[in-house]
């Protein structure tokens, strides 16, 4: 039996039942949820510790879908831009519409870059509006659950960030007051030893000083927390050898972006040269990329930052790859509760997800952004509810926004 749908871009079209040998079954029928169009995309920019965009793609259905595009300047603009390619298309083909985005865009930077940010931020906003419309939470969309709940890391902070005793104390407050087994904390620190930052070679004595706040932070918090530890592309392919190895007495959880993201051989070569695992992947686009850091060896994690690289499907398509080498996935987010969620619905339905990253603990309202917990206990418990599962509210919507922002209007 086949199917004939006619015309994908004629929605009031109707679909003929036919058996094998094509005859007609005498079977008509409408289309049901799929009668539905686009009718406009509008962006809300809100003032967190990061400028993040929510993003809504609104339909003749009377509902919406809401997602998140990673913080760059231009995204709204894209989205704007982009806008017209949309209206008029039926939002449950979310793969179409993606690749229909990409290629829209291919003379625009949509290789990578803030274009594929700002297609991210739609295609989010796509799997809430699917699920919504399907009346089925969006992991359902990506496959089903491998899990009920997602871990997550907690990005941490001192204002003593050299300090390894203050480092440690935070630690400990951390896991103790706040309940998080995993935990992250920035090495590319000042130790005092520096003398040129810009020849990226670690001196003897910066060494010493990042191993000891990983000594610190890790034996304070022993068998309580996983740790990792950020680099944000730092340091020579030589000097990051150097550091990895002397942390491998302390069993860090991931010791991240050691080295500048462009030259593959370095990653790799540093990657090989230590038992301290390696994770890298938050500034790389789309699953191409991915797919050069896992097939060279070059990560034992990899970290994509889900609003940023592509959005869900392509995340998904990522940890494929990734599973294909046996690599973990560990999702950098720095997102409102909009886009954590739709890492945490992505982190449910693949087999490989290590943790969904938490970076906003210092910002006091991140979760009043939307109704009722995201997390809990260092853990997001996925939602039943259809699409991404959580609903801004709009009152701290419209008091956090960006100065000149104005409000998205309701579905
Ligand atoms: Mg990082």
């Amino acid at each position: 039996m086949s199917r004939d749908y006619g015309s994908l871009h004629d929605p009031n079209a109707e679909y003929t039942m036919r058996n094998l040998s094509g005859e007609t079954m005498g079977l008509t029928a409408s289309r049901g949820p799929r009668d539905v169009e686009i009718t406009d995309v509008q962006t809300a920019m809100v003032d967190g510790n990061f400028p993040w965009t929510l993003v809504r793609v609104y339909t003749d259905a009377g509902v919406a879908g809401t997602g998140e595009a990673y913080w760059g300047a231009g995204v709204p603009e894209l989205i704007e831009r982009m806008t017209p390619f949309l209206v008029g298309e039926n939002p449950l083909d979310i793969d179409r519409l993606y690749e229909h985005l990409v290629q829209k865009m291919s003379g625009e930077g949509s290789v990578e870059g803030v274009t594929v940010t700002a297609i991210s931020g739609i295609e989010l906003a796509l799997h809430d509006l699917a699920g919504k419309l399907l009346e089925i939470p969006a992991y359902q969309l990506l496959g089903g659950k491998y899990r009920d709940a997602v871990r997550v890391y907690c990005d941490c902070h001192t204002e003593s960030e050299a300090d390894p005793e203050a480092c440690a104390d935070e630690a400990e407050r951390v896991v103790e007051d706040l309940g998080y087994d995993a935990l992250k904390f920035d090495l590319d620190v000042p130790s005092g030893h520096e003398k040129d930052r810009a020849n990226r070679h670690l001196r003897p004595g910066e060494i010493r000083h990042k191993t000891s706040i990983v000594e610190a932070v890790t034996e304070r918090v022993r068998d309580r927390a996983d740790v990792a530890f950020d680099c944000h592309w730092t340091f020579s392919g030589g000097s990051a050898k150097r550091l990895a190895a002397a942390l491998e007495d302390y069993d860090v959880w991931w010791l991240e972006d050691p080295v500048p993201p462009e030259n593959l051989d370095v990653q790799r070569q540093v990657t090989e040269s230590t038992v301290t695992p390696i994770a890298a992947g938050e500034n790389r686009y789309r699953v191409t990329e991915h797919r050069r850091l896992l097939e060279d060896g070059a990560v034992d994690i990899v970290a994509p930052d889900l609003p940023k690289v592509g959005g869900m499907r392509e995340t998904r398509k990522i940890a494929d790859v990734a599973n294909q080498y046996y690599v973990p996935v560990a999702m950098h987010n720095v997102a409102s509760p909009v886009g954590t969620m739709a890492s945490a619905q992505v982190a449910a339905a693949i087999p490989n997800a290590l943790a969904v990253e938490y970076h906003s603990y210092e910002l006091g309202w991140w979760s009043d952004l939307v109704e009722g917990e995201v997390i809990e206990d260092g853990y997001i418990q996925v939602p039943e509810e259809p699409g991404l599962g959580v609903t801004l509210d709009m009152d701290t919507v419209a008091d956090h926004l960006v100065d000149g922002e104005e409000l998205f209007d309701e579905a």
